[in-house]
């Protein structure tokens, strides 16, 4: 299938073709018909799937269908629960919308309002927001959403776990009830029905690949390591291998900041991104690593979420995730647009009940190594970790030498699921 039968008018497909696109992924194919006859719309779909595409294209053509008016009142309206996916989405629609006549910004908190401000006072038909700067500019009478013709909600399941609920709500409240709306979501918990409930009418639900077929296309190797030892096993993996532009995950902001000092002193330029860094050095910090000055990035789950680093080769799991499906967001951001990536975890006795469920979910066993020097420590604990740190006090023998398919597990039962706001 090519693009021209989506029902697109030329200046978008020209837009499309510029970018080098030449077929839609699926989510696009099946959303963007639906966007353009003006349903509601309820898409599973992951970054990485090329939804950004799929709710930009048809969003942009109904708006440049419609009447031009004079005052250019925001028209449509994008939220996003973090400034980094704000800004990517920005991005998006400015490339979409290059033969277009339509306006649009991105306002996020962090950064000062001022020039937000003066960019909205002359007028954009697309805005890309944060909830809360948003509802803070709104309050200060500083924004109308009287005339949203369009409202997409990306990443819905991240703003909720992020607590953006009252905001969403305050947001709907002020906006007149008669329009088009488009939810996006990874994940589909009660609260996402819920909310879909809510903001939707009649809409049509949107399946991408499922989630496993992003994670066949990714090369996955398990080291198991004494968890004393895995900072220089790490920088023995990235020297040894020569490898460059590699994001590494941690557990905690304290955690990545230790790495990072870790690998700096090591000869190997890093740079932290987690939620505790101003929005100047979070924006360095992803700016250097995509020219690639700085050669690691190391990130927590919720700063690192829809951070568009195209044909991102390594992705390593400093610690293993509690929830499953972040080791599969995680692993998403390699063999991303069908190219290849490889994805390593370090895992320490502690998580061995994390790679169990991992592996569960993926329904696969993620083969394992072991490398000398570096072996795991077959005195430590296999009790789950506690709040992302500290020990269980059961302490259980771990085989020395492991290999796929046969990993040591404790009962993960009492394993802590609540997820750590980073
Ligand atoms: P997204 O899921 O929106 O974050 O997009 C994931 C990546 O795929 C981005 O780098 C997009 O630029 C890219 N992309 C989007 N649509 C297509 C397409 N039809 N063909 C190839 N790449 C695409």
């Amino acid at each position: 299938m090519s693009f021209n039968s989506l029902g697109l008018s030329d200046a978008l497909l020209k837009a499309v073709s510029k970018q080098g696109y030449t077929t839609p992924s699926p989510i696009q194919q099946k959303a963007i018909p639906l966007i353009l006859e003006g349903k509601d719309v309820l898409a599973s779909a992951q970054t990485g799937t090329g939804k950004t595409a799929g709710f930009t294209l048809p969003m942009l053509q109904l708006l440049s269908l419609g009447q031009p008016l004079r005052q250019r009142p925001v028209r449509a309206l994008v939220l996003t629960p973090t400034r980094e996916l704000a800004a990517q989405v920005y991005q998006n629609v400015k490339q979409y919308s290059t033969y277009l006549d339509i306006r649009s910004t991105v306002i996020f908190g962090g950064v000062n309002q001022n020039p937000q401000v003066a960019t909205l006072r002359n007028g954009v038909d697309v805005l890309i927001a944060t909830p809360g700067r948003l509802l803070d500019l709104h309050n200060q009478r500083l924004l109308s959403l009287a005339n949203i013709e369009i409202l997409v909600l990306d990443e819905a399941d991240r703003m909720l776990d992020m607590g953006f609920l009252r905001d969403i709500k305050k947001i709907m409240a002020v906006m007149p009830a008669k329009r088009q709306n488009l939810l996006f979501s990874a994940t589909f918990s009660k609260d996402i029905k819920a909310l879909a409930n809510d903001i939707l009418n009649h809409p049509v639900l949107v399946e991408a690949t499922p989630e496993n077929t992003t994670v066949d296309a990714i090369d996955q190797q398990v080291y198991r390591v004494a968890k004393g030892l895995k900072p220089d096993l790490l920088v023995k993996l990235i020297s040894d291998g020569n490898w460059e532009q590699i994001l590494v995950f941690t557990r905690t902001k304290h955690g990545a900041n230790k790495l990072t000092k870790k690998l700096i002193s090591s000869s190997i330029t890093a740079m932290a991104i987690h939620g505790n860094k101003s929005q100047g050095a979070r924006t360095k910090a992803l700016d250097g690593f995509k020219k690639g000055t700085v050669r690691v990035l190391v990130a927590t789950d919720i700063a690192a979420r829809g951070l568009d680093i195209p044909l991102l080769p390594h992705v390593i799991n400093f610690e293993l995730p509690n929830i499953p499906e972040d080791y599969v967001h995680r692993i998403g951001r390699t063999g991303r647009a069908g190219a290849s990536g490889l994805a390593i975890s370090l895992v320490s006795a502690d998580e061995t009940s994390f790679l169990r469920d991992i592996e569960k979910l993926i329904g696969e066993r993620i083969p394992m190594e072991i490398v000398e020097g570096f072996e795991p420590d077959p005195n430590a604990s296999t009790e789950p970790i506690k709040q992302g740190q500290g020990q269980g006090r059961n302490s259980r023998p771990q085989s020395r030498k492991s290999s796929a398919g046969n990993s040591q597990s404790s009962g993960s039962s009492n394993r802590n699921r609540n997820r750590r706001r980073n």
